[in-house]
């Protein structure tokens, strides 16, 4: 093993004052030209610098992706998960999505996370019908998937995908926000493989 070589130690403030003076010395002999200033960049070509080749549809997911923004839809025990998928522990604002919306219009993801009644079920649609287009829906838990431990009840929707079409499930009774957090990304990798151009041209 290496010894490493003694240190020197100032212990009077005269050595203190001596050592400071030689720091301050070396560098006034080191720094007597001036440093150019850090504008390289603006001489470089232009076209090198600030053309990037991609596709239209490229950008549009890639933008897509990095802003989604779920609509508040809460409807019992799993919605205190997805709270806390949004709290600072799991941190959703990584995914560019930290704010729910309040109003479906400005929104394009729908959590629905909970037991969906009978009840509830024409909001739930007319929620969905008022969210613009391109809009993704995730269903969290198993009373999204099938009812879950309500499945066969009078009152319970057996699976939201009776009422609007599902993107992503996502089981578990309730799922942890880990889980949740992997659904999203399953709808980020349907969101890349979009192609909002063809669809522009064909509709
Ligand atoms: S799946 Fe479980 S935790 Fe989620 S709403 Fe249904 S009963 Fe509650």
């Amino acid at each position: 093993m290496a010894i490493e070589p003694p240190r020197n130690f100032a212990y009077s403030d005269i050595e203190l004052d001596a050592r400071e003076g030689e720091i301050v010395e070396s560098f006034l002999k080191s720094h007597q030209t001036a440093i150019p200033d850090p504008i390289d960049w603006l001489n470089a070509p232009p076209l090198a610098s600030n053309v990037l080749l991609t596709s239209v549809d490229k950008v549009v997911n890639w933008s897509r992706h990095y802003s989604m923004w779920p609509v508040t839809f809460g409807l019992a025990c799993c919605a205190i998960e997805m709270m806390c998928t949004a709290a600072s522990r799991f941190d959703l604002a990584r995914f560019g999505m930290e704010i729910f919306r309040a109003s479906p219009r400005q929104a394009d993801l729908m959590i629905v996370a909970g037991t969906l009644t009978w009840k509830m079920a024409p909001w739930l649609k007319r929620i969905y019908d008022q969210m613009p287009d391109p809009k993704w829906v995730l269903a969290m838990g198993s009373c999204g998937t099938s009812g879950g431990i309500f499945k066969g009840s009078y009152s319970v929707v057996p699976g939201f995908n009776k009422i609007v079409p599902i993107d992503v499930y996502v089981p578990g009774c309730p799922p942890r926000p880990e889980a949740l957090l992997q659904a999203i990304l399953d709808i980020h990798a349907k969101v890349d493989k979009m192609s909002p151009t063809r669809r522009a041209v064909e509709g």
